[in-house]
């Protein structure tokens, strides 16, 4: 019997080199030839002349009016002109160049049709080639490379469909396939690589997208299931201490905080392990409620770890949590890489025996040295920048402590279902109360002078500033200069009113902490920086931010940026200067002005760059699908996540009459997709 699993070797014509070959375009098995798709149709039925528009292309169809004429130029070139008639009236010359064994085709009296462009100044036709029989269809167009081409990507997949058309099952639970109204399976494959027209591709194609995302998501949510049934711990948090602690608070949770605490906690008491993606924009509280599902599994006699991506987030995180648990029997201890030996091995014993119950770090936290007491709750900040070995290491760390990420800015919903599929996801979708939007504006370089005024304006009314250097390139050097020179220039134009500090990359971590805890007291009233101030850093007091050469960064930046200020209950604003050079770089600004929603940034983001840019190349988690968008089919990804998690709920789906088709493709087809590194 034969079966989709067949390596293409099987096929007629397929010998190792070319089966090596096809490997180059990922084709392994049928399967794969079946739904290496055309990724456009030429359209072959046959046009009448009136019909015609310069340079498109088409076929004609007619009878050979005069015999061939083949002239020669160049180094062995060749020309074939012969002229088609297509009707009474209408008499088309045809070009062929270097071809001209074609001329045999070419009787005259022949009845053919021609596929090429028209030119409709010459009301002439460059030949593409010549099609026997021409009562329409459509011509299937595959991407190819230099070793596999267009025409032998066109004949097998048509004899693997002559062959294999019979084993081609519905993957899709037949429930799903009528409720979505979409094709069986075999009618998908043929109408996407042998479409009668139009219409029949669009419908094919709509399926074959379904079933692109559907198959994916499955298996992440089967990722899911997994997690869900691994055995965690089930961690018995104290809620009387847990509501002492949230009373304490210098204020009163948002309801969406609250919200996200109680699908937090509800996770941790369960004995399962917890994937959890935390989402919400800058400023709606994310760290908090961090806090309180770190103290909670605290409560219940665990550790609880808070990992960060760069040093100096990790010693305000760790600043903030020992305030924040000042009057509360917890112990809070940081671990870098700039840790000092000597700190360090009085350090590791204590998380070891558990004394220190609080450990926040960087990556030092998951080097194999490091061993926990009892690790209960993991808390990953800014999560994309950690990779998915980093993460899973740090899931190691104890046993298979439960896992909060959380992510800087909101990520687009395509990204949270694709990169994030497998987790579940809890959103912060208000801000805290009294909070004014920050107003946005856009100035030209010669506009500064002005904006100096507006800014100084500020700071008499008693706020802070933050001044954000041009970021020219990838260097910690160059940065520095330019900071280095608009710092010169703010302290000539400010002091001694006000005083000036600076913050760049090249700084060592205690003259960077010292500087922003200066900043904080107020000991100076504005910062220039580079971009180690994008996250994490907090002083609601500061209610302006200028940004140099803002049409260098990116969206999520910018908004990552500019959620510095408006922390506080007074109205802050936020200056972009820029001279842009294109359109995309205009197209920027106005969004910036015009919105302060990070979700609504973030999706515009991924349109304008892309999810690799958002998310970094790597890790963006976003597998390369072969017909569906997941950007612009964001409706179909987001109907068949739903259908995949309803799928695999149910328990035993793998062994009902309609999911066994499913379920077998999927156990034969594992290694596919959901491997994100
Ligand atoms: P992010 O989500 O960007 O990490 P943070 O956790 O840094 O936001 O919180 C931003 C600021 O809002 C902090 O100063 C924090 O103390 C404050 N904050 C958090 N929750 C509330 C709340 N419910 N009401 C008032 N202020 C809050
Ligand atoms: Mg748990």
């Amino acid at each position: 019997m034969v079966s989709l699993n067949d390596a293409v070797s099987e096929l007629a014509g397929v010998g190792p080199k070319r089966a090596q070959a096809l490997k180059s375009l990922d084709i392994e098995n049928v399967n794969d030839l079946l739904t290496y798709f055309p990724f456009r149709y030429e359209d072959l039925q046959a046009k009448q002349p009136a019909e015609l528009t310069d340079q498109a292309k088409v076929t004609l169809k007619g009878t050979v009016a005069a015999a061939p004429v083949i002239s020669r130029f160049g180094r062995r070139k060749t020309r074939l002109n012969f002229r088609l008639l297509l009707d009474e009236h209408t008499i088309i010359p045809v070009t062929f160049f270097n071809q001209p064994w074609l001329k045999d085709k070419l009787e005259v009296g022949a009845e053919l049709a021609v596929y090429g462009r028209f030119d409709a100044k010459r009301q002439s036709l460059a030949g593409m080639k010549i099609i026997a029989s021409a009562d329409g269809g459509m011509g299937s167009i595959y991407p190819a490379n230099k070793e596999v081409r267009q025409g032998t990507i066109q004949k097998l997949v048509e004899s693997a469909y002559a062959t294999y058309a019979p084993v081609i099952v519905d993957l899709i639970p037949e429930p799903l396939r009528e409720q979505y109204r979409l094709l069986h399976r075999r009618q998908m494959i043929h109408d996407m690589h042998f479409p009668a027209g139009d219409a029949a591709a669009k419908a094919a194609r709509r399926t074959a997208k379904f079933e692109e995302f559907y198959l994916f998501e499955t298996r992440l949510q089967i990722v899911r299931q997994q997690d869900h049934t691994l055995n965690g711990q089930a961690l018995a948090y104290d809620l009387a201490k847990l509501k002492a602690f949230i009373a304490a608070l210098p204020y009163e949770l948002t309801q969406a905080q609250k919200r996200v605490v109680n699908e937090i906690c509800f996770d941790l008491k369960r004995p399962v392990h917890m994937n959890r993606l935390l989402q919400g924009d800058v400023g709606s509280g994310k760290t908090v409620v961090a806090a309180i599902a770190m103290y909670a599994a605290i409560t219940a006699g665990a550790q609880a770890a808070l990992m960060a991506p760069t040093e100096i987030l990790a010693e305000q995180h760790a600043n903030n949590l020992a305030k924040l648990f000042a009057d509360f029997p917890v112990n809070v201890a940081l671990l870098t890489g700039a840790t000092k030996p000597a700190a360090r091995q009085t350090l590791l014993p204590q998380i070891a025996n558990g004394t220190v119950n609080l450990i926040v770090g960087t990556h030092a936290l998951i080097q194999p040295e490091v061993a926990y007491h009892d690790l209960g709750l993991a808390v990953v900040d800014e999560q994309h920048r950690f990779g998915v070995n980093q993460r899973q290491a740090l899931r190691e760390k104890g046993r298979q402590p439960d896992v909060l990420a959380m992510t800087a800015t909101p990520i687009p919903r395509t990204l949270a279902i694709t990169a994030y599929g497998e987790m579940d996801v809890s959103v912060i979708n208000e801000l805290p109360a009294g909070r004014q939007p920050i107003k946005t504006t856009w100035i030209r370089s010669n506009q500064v002078d002005a904006t100096l005024r507006q800014v100084k304006a500020e700071l008499s009314s008693g706020s802070q500033a933050y001044v954000v250097t041009p970021l020219i390139e990838e260097s910690e050097a160059v940065d520095m200069k330019n900071a280095e020179a608009i710092y010169a220039r703010f302290k000539e134009e400010f002091e001694p009113t006000y005083k000036v500090g600076l913050l760049h990359g090249r700084m060592k971590n205690d003259e960077k902490n010292a500087v922003m805890d200066a900043f904080k007291a107020n000991e100076f009233q504005v910062l220039v920086a580079t971009t180690v101030i994008e996250v994490g850093v907090d002083v609601p007091n500061a209610t302006v931010m200028l940004i140099y050469d803002a049409d260098h960064f990116g969206l999520a930046q910018l908004h990552q940026l500019r959620g510095r200020v408006g922390r506080g209950q007074k109205a802050s604003a936020c200056i972009l200067i820029a001279d842009p050079k294109n359109e995309l770089a205009v197209e920027r600004m106005t969004t910036m002005t015009s919105t302060n929603d990070g979700f609504v940034l973030s999706q515009k983001d991924l349109e304008l760059r892309g999810p690799g840019d958002i998310l970094g190349k790597k890790q963006s988690g976003v597998p390369d699908f072969k017909v569906g968008d997941p950007v612009a089919d964001l409706n179909i990804l987001s109907v068949a996540q739903q259908a995949a998690k309803e799928t695999v709920a149910t328990p035993d789906w793998a062994e009902q009459d309609d999911n066994l088709a499913l379920a077998a493709f999927l156990s034969t087809t594992a290694h596919q997709n959901t491997t994100m590194d």
